[in-house]
């Protein structure tokens, strides 16, 4: 990893003192101060009032356990978790993540994402993440309503519309966030839509939640090629995962005319060089909630097993399912393939190693920061219907995600531009997303 700005170091030193084992949410950390070294020799204020440590400590942790009585009768019990990150700008704001592989390093890494993603929308929202070991996978509609119910008996006591507003991430969806509300409605006898978001629409949800991450990935693209007086019109693009973020960039893209030739799951991936069949994607991955192997069986398409995605050749890559997917050698294979853009629709897919090879090859690099923060964005949106108790129309809602993620794309270029790394989105994203927060931080005292 590169060396940091010494002041930087000692905060870094103190992370891992601090957080021993917890190799996600350090590379997280470290990503976002490498790119800070400039920001503490023009602003000394902020290494006075230790903004970057205290930022780098989340306000407060929350670890709980979640027993629930499986079909069987057996007693299952899972760790449930929420990290309170940061709320200098608004509520604390982050999904929560179902899946084996969570631990608290995992939630704290998305967590400390989610602050500067947040920042970045300009919209009054806090940073937060929260999520559980459990495994939806295999389990019944059954199952999963009394993991939630459980789950959120102990989570309600922490959250509320002014206070902390859970959303989906990984493993959790409409079916989850459905369960959730309505024990979340049932303990505390309040109807209180802005708790959650990413609700069905009959329910308080707001249209273009759904497909708002992916879209606004794709949007984030689309404003990259403007730039380059280019288009999506028949390029040729890769988009790993098949879940929520994919689903919906892959739709995004091909309205655009560019042509999805690969998605993946986490048994191997499928190619067809026609392009990705929506429609049948949706019905297995949505309704069926079967792997993709089965589309790839229903559509007689190659479905090529544990193998990674990133070895077929593209124009764009947009990595939209998990944290480090994508390694050096995966983007020195997409070098190679003729890749010039990779937009990350998950959180933090690229391993520092591949960001550098992508950017030492010239590969324009969108960190998932900027190019993801479309999800987040419009479920501040879905908050603001809340409150107002009104619903949008799709188009509306729309423009405004396209509004916000042109303004992101917009910030990251003038902040790059300002510290002296022209074209460097990485830069932009974390300078112009620290500084809001740290404003604030520096505004309200230390606290
Ligand atoms: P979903 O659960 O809907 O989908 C996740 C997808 O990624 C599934 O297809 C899953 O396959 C696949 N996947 C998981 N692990 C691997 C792996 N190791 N290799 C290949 N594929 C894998 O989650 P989302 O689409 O909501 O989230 C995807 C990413 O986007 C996450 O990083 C999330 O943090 C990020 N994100 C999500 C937002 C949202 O609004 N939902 C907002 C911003 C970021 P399988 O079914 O086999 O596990």
């Amino acid at each position: 990893m590169p060396v940091l700005d010494e002041k930087l170091a000692d905060t870094y030193a103190e992370v891992l003192r601090r957080n021993p084992g917890e190799t996600e949410f350090h590379q997280s950390v470290h990503e976002v101060l490498d790119s800070l070294g400039p920001v503490v020799a023009k602003h000394p204020e902020y290494t006075d009032a230790a903004v970057i440590n205290r930022l780098c400590e989340p306000e407060r942790q929350i670890i709980f356990r979640v027993p629930w009585v499986d079909d069987r009768g057996t007693v299952q019990i899972n760790r449930g978790f929420r990290v309170e990150f940061n709320s200098a700008l608004g509520p604390y704001k982050g999904g929560l993540r179902f899946h084996p592989t969570v631990y608290l390093g995992i939630v704290k890494f998305l967590g400390f994402e989610q602050i500067f993603k947040n920042a970045l929308t300009g919209m009054p929202i806090g940073g937060g993440k929260g999520g559980s070991d459990f495994d939806p996978k295999g389990r019944s509609d059954g199952e999963v309503m009394r993991f939630c119910q459980a789950y959120m008996t102990e989570l309600y006591r922490h959250i509320g519309e002014y206070t902390d507003v859970p959303a989906g991430d990984i493993g959790v969806g409409g079916r989850e966030i459905g369960y959730l509300f309505g024990q979340y409605k049932r303990i505390t006898n309040r109807y209180e839509s802005g708790v959650l978001t990413g609700k069905g629409l009959a329910w308080g949800g707001s249209l273009v939640r759904k497909e708002a991450t992916g879209y606004g990935t794709v949007f984030f693209v689309e404003e990259i090629l403007r730039h380059r007086q280019d288009s999506f019109e028949g390029k040729r693009v890769v988009v790993s995962g098949s879940g929520n973020v994919a689903m919906y960039a892959i739709e995004r893209v091909q309205q655009l005319g560019g042509i999805v030739v690969a998605c993946s799951d986490s048994g191997g991936y499928v190619v067809e060089e026609k392009g990705i069949d929506l429609d049948e994607l949706k019905h297995t991955k949505e309704i069926r909630r079967a792997r993709l192997s089965e589309y790839a069986d229903a559509r007689s398409a190659a479905f090529v097993e544990g193998r990674s995605i990133w070895e077929v050749p593209c124009d764009i890559a947009l990595p939209c399912a998990t944290q480090n997917e994508l390694n050096g050698h995966d983007a020195a294979q997409l070098v190679a393939g003729g890749c010039t853009i990779v937009a990350e629709g998950a959180n933090m897919p690229c391993t520092p190693e591949a960001v550098r090879v992508l950017t030492d090859a010239g590969v324009v690099f969108a960190p998932g920061k900027a190019a993801n923060a479309g999800g987040v964005a419009t479920s501040a949106l879905e908050m603001q219907q809340n409150a107002s108790r009104d619903s949008w129309s799709f188009e509306y809602t729309q423009d405004r995600l396209g509004s916000i993620m042109r303004g992101i794309h917009d910030r990251c270029l003038e902040t790059a531009d300002e510290y002296g790394a022209p074209g460097n989105y990485v830069v932009g994203a974390n300078i112009a997303g620290f500084i809001k927060v740290a404003d604030a931080m520096l505004a309200l005292g230390v606290i």
